[in-house]
């Protein structure tokens, strides 16, 4: 990154901004794809996986049989309901009949007549008697099949509750290996960001440098953050801790080294000193009113003060062709622009 002072320098320099924005943002939507999509390399699982299926099956077919049973009984059931209402209509148009006989009949009738009257009346009221009965057992059996039901769905019930608590730990688990996938995919993201920082941030192409540098740190502490399981903030935290105390102790370790180059260069001749100052620096700082050798406040508008009073470097010197008092920096004079 180098500070230019030329005017459309500025502005490349905030074009190549641009791009690493840019660069940063379409890195971001295709991490954030990946990441979403990592979960789909692990099974969708259901408690039918971990259900016991030799001790299960046999009894979801018993149940099926009892399904199919109590249906038959039922349809029996309505067929039994019938045909007690017709012995009951039969047995009640005898007895009306029957009554009916007694009370007109003759003293004189033969008593055998009675006699079969009565028996069939007797016949019917049995015949009546047995339909209440079928209907008595269908419903017996149905009261066993209920309950052979009840006890086999218990029995189902206690077999399904251990499997979802299998599912639960399997779910659990596998949460922990996806958000570790995830961490696998971005922290080397992350580490191969700081590798970036330290070696390449000044190289030509530090748009990209910067772009992929943005991406790898919003992937990792944004993008990652809605797939974190309930220990993820502590990984995050950490990771983030630790990058604070490296980045810290690298500027910490850059202002140490600031300082004593800035020393070493101070105590250099002056000439030579001037000549290590990059032309486009020295302007950029003079710009800003500050000595381009030690970057302390200069007074530049003072006529009388050639030298920085804090390092003594020169600031303004005179052209050997016309004398004119110009800016010890410029390479040509300004009056008659002969080269310095
Ligand atoms: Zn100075
Ligand atoms: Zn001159």
């Amino acid at each position: 990154m180098n500070k230019g002072v030329r005017l459309s320098e500025k502005w490349f320099n905030r074009a190549l901004w641009m791009v690493a924005i840019i660069f940063a943002w379409f890195l971001t939507g295709l991490g954030k794809s990946i990441i979403g999509d990592l979960p789909r390399v692990e099974t969708d699982y259901t408690t039918e996986h971990f259900v016991s299926h030799t001790q299960v099956d046999p009894l979801r077919t018993e149940l099926k049989g009892l399904a199919r049973q109590r249906q038959t009984l039922a349809d029996q059931l309505e067929q039994a309901n019938l045909q007690l209402i017709i012995r009951q209509k039969d047995y009640q148009a005898a007895r009306t009949t029957f009554d009916n006989w007694v009370k007109t009949r003759d003293t004189t009738d033969e008593v055998d007549d009675l006699v079969s009257r009565t028996r069939t009346l007797d016949m019917l009221k049995k015949l009546e008697r047995d339909a209440e009965r079928s209907i008595e057992d269908i419903q017996q059996q149905q009261t066993d099949i209920s309950q052979h039901e009840t006890q086999l769905l218990a029995q189902v019930d206690t077999l399904e509750d251990a499997a979802r608590q299998q599912l639960d730990d399997a779910y659990e688990a596998q949460e922990t290996r996806v958000f570790l996938y995830r961490l696998l995919v971005t922290l080397p993201l992350l580490a191969l960001a700081a590798w970036l920082f330290a070696k390449k941030r000044q190289s030509q192409y530090w748009p990209f440098v910067w772009g992929f540098i943005i991406f790898a740190l919003m992937a990792f502490f944004v993008e990652l953050v809605p797939y974190l399981p309930d220990y993820g903030g502590y990984v995050r935290y950490t990771v983030g801790i630790v990058f604070t105390v490296v980045g810290g102790k690298y500027a910490i370790t850059a202002l140490q080294n600031y300082l004593e180059q800035q020393k070493l260069a101070e105590s250099q001749p002056e000439f030579q000193r001037r000549e290590e100052l990059g032309y486009d620096t020295a302007l950029a700082r003079l710009a800003k009113n500050v000595c381009p050798g030690c970057e302390r406040n200069v007074d530049l508008k003072n006529e009388q003060s050639d030298f920085c009073t804090h390092c003594g470097i020169c600031l303004h010197n005179y052209c050997n062709a016309c004398q004119s008092r110009k800016s010890a920096f410029a390479k040509f004079c300004h009056k008659c622009g002969t080269a310095a």
